[in-house]
């Protein structure tokens, strides 16, 4: 079972994609996390990655694709995958679709966690991740429950986002206003779209996310 989770920057899909992998067993996959991983290699491509990046725009659909296909193809995505930031484009939707009918395997859901904008600036702004495990956190909403070590870990080692911060924030969410949310039209058209409220508690999303899921796979 392959499922999409949909919402702009700061909507808390990264957060629920690891709790859907606690209790469903898929793979979480943002293509963020890997084109901020091959952004890290300093060649020529990596430098490019990085600036487009730290700029809050979308990297051009080829290189996405082209990284995104060579994970899917991997052995530990064959039970399914979250989707986390991707599709963002119309040709990475119907890409997308391509991909997962060649490998016969037709999307199950596309979750829409839906927020006010005004809130995510905020959300993103406090955010920081465990340099070791990855574990995400948030200063204000989601503190680690000793300050200064990981929950998950134990590691004193943070890290934040080079474009968390409100300036690339307000690239970030153009563009996810502008080339991403038509997307809504498409997935609504195949009758795979699913609303839930992004704003509610942890708690409550993952079980508004765990219901839209098995209303499609029931
Ligand atoms: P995220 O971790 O999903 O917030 O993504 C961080 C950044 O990676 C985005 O602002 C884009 O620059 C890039 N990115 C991630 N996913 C995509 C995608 N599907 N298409 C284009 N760029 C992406």
């Amino acid at each position: 079972m392959d499922i999409i989770l949909f919402g702009p920057p700061g909507a808390g899909k990264g957060t629920q994609a690891g709790l859907l992998q606690q209790r469903l067993g898929l793979l979480p996959i943002s293509t963020g996390a890997l084109l901020r991983a091959r952004a890290a290699i300093s060649d020529e491509l990596g430098q490019e990655l990085e600036a487009i990046i730290s700029r809050g725009e979308l990297v051009p659909d080829g290189m996405t694709v082209g990284i995104l296909r060579e994970r899917l193809n991997e052995d530990d995505c064959a039970r399914g995958v979250i989707f986390d930031g991707f599709p963002r484009t119309q040709q990475q939707a119907e890409i997308l679709d391509e991909m997962l009918a060649d490998m016969d395997r037709p999307l199950r859901a596309v979750v829409h966690m839906q927020v006010n904008d005004d809130i995510l600036i905020d959300r993103i702004s406090g955010r920081f991740s465990c340099a070791q495990c990855g574990q995400t956190y948030h200063d204000r909403l989601m503190p680690t429950k000793v300050a200064g070590v990981c929950d998950s870990c134990g590691s004193d080692k943070f890290t934040r986002r080079s474009d968390d911060n409100p300036d690339t924030m307000r690239v970030r969410l153009a563009a996810f206003n502008q080339q991403t949310r038509p997307l809504l039209a498409y997935y609504e058209n195949s009758g795979l779209l699913k609303t839930i409220d992004g704003l509610a508690s942890v708690e409550e999303v993952t079980r508004q996310l765990m219901q839209a899921i098995d209303v499609k796979t029931c």
